[in-house]
């Protein structure tokens, strides 16, 4: 298959592995940060961890869109379908995320609620047609690559003039978080990661190009490389991140070549931009209000805006106790350090959102390193019990 075996071939990982351990200085250490959910799944799918040097860090970032909605706008989606008796339709981890007191989308489906797992914004389009005596609404999550095709069901629901279809928009934006993360540790000491360079997110560049990561090596001094999903991809990503950090060297360079372009693609952005507009601040999972980081839908479109049709009660929404999925969101904790990992939550009774995702870190260890994962905590343990 061209374009997919080609990227998985051991002989060129286990070379390229070499000329890793080969120029990694053993005398630092290297933390990397994916961005992106499906990073963090293809290093743990690939092994890649284990073809790098100890001293090679990865460090997970909030790049699933499941785990960075907040629980307060999941609530708001259970409210959604729960008191204003709407068709609710979203993709299928969504339903599975707990909200407030460990209800979920599914959970209210199973008490009545009308809730519809769909595979595309067509789909839910397609239900809003079949259903004109019933309100529709699309629960819109995700980054820069979801976006447009939220964008193209309500220029075709203004374009037939339906009337019963809405999207509840909670599109958010990468570089924004990206931006944020490395302010943290000024805003507070207890956050502060240290970052050596980024993998960059693919399938958002795709959209948005490489242009937009500029700024981190501008203004934050830190460099990027666009980085595709195979694990030859991201091998080859971290060699240059490596000679990056050797040489001295602050850039944005494309591994992705073959997809991603500086610009991305710009059909995309102007139909973004014709129903979107930036939020002054929204709130990410872990991160908490990010200024500038999420989308609304423009009042030119208001009729498709369920924010602007249902009138939503103010929530006091609350995490499950215990649970770190905000800390491990923002790079601070990893799933070990979650007391609840292995135990109270797992993939068939997940306690937070990073166990849900297949993107998620939580589900990631569970599914490639239960094993080391669930030792290393009991190992932890011992030598706290030791100490204390
Ligand atoms: S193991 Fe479960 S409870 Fe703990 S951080 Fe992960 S998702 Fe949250």
């Amino acid at each position: 298959m061209k374009y997919v075996e080609e990227f998985r071939d051991r002989a060129l990982a286990e070379k390229l592995s070499a000329a890793i351990r080969a120029e990694a200085d053993p005398a630092r250490s290297y933390n990397f940060m994916e961005f992106c959910g499906g990073h963090t799944h293809a290093i743990f799918r690939y092994g890649v961890q284990d073809l790098v040097p100890g001293n090679v860090h990865f460090v997970h970032g909030p790049g699933c869109p499941v785990c960075i909605l907040p629980i307060r706008r999941l609530d708001d989606a259970i409210e959604l379908a729960e008191r204003h008796g709407v068709i609710l339709c979203s993709y299928g981890d969504m339903l599975r995320v707990p909200g407030s007191k460990r209800r979920s989308l599914l959970s209210v489906k199973a008490q009545g609620a009308d809730v519809r797992m769909v595979y595309s914004t067509l789909d839910a389009l397609d239900i809003a047609r079949k259903n004109p005596d019933r309100q529709v609404v699309f629960l819109g999550i995700g980054f820069e690559t979801t976006t447009p095709p939220t964008a193209l069901a309500i220029r075709q629901a203004a374009d037939e003039g339906l009337t019963n279809f809405s999207v509840f928009c909670n599109h958010v934006l990468t570089p924004a978080a990206i931006r944020h993360i490395l302010d943290a540790p000024d805003i507070d000491p207890e956050e502060a990661v240290h970052l050596d360079g980024f993998l960059g997110p693919s399938h958002v560049s795709t959209v948005i190009g490489s242009r937009p990561y500029e700024f981190l090596s501008e203004t934050y001094r830190k460099p990027v490389v666009i980085a595709g999903f195979e694990p030859l991809d991201v091998l080859q990503s971290v060699l240059m991140l490596i000679r990056q950090v050797n040489e001295g060297r602050v850039e944005v360079e494309n591994q992705y070549a073959r997809v991603v372009t500086r610009e991305g693609n710009t059909k995309a952005q102007d139909l973004v931009d014709e129903i979107f507009e930036l939020r002054p601040a929204f709130e990410w999972r872990g991160l908490g209000m990010v200024a500038r980081s999420a989308l609304a839908i423009r009042p030119a479109y208001a009729p498709f805006d369920a924010e602007a049709r249902f009138d939503l009660s103010e929530k006091t929404s609350r995490e499950v106790k215990s649970c770190e999925c905000p800390a491990i969101l923002r790079g601070v904790k990893k799933p070990k350090d979650c007391k609840l990992f292995g135990n109270v939550c797992t993939p068939d009774n997940p306690m937070g959102s990073c166990m849900v995702s297949s993107e998620g870190s939580c589900a990631a260890y569970w599914t490639y390193r239960r094993a080391e994962t669930l030792a290393e905590m009991a190992k932890d343990k011992a030598m706290a019990e030791q100490a204390a």
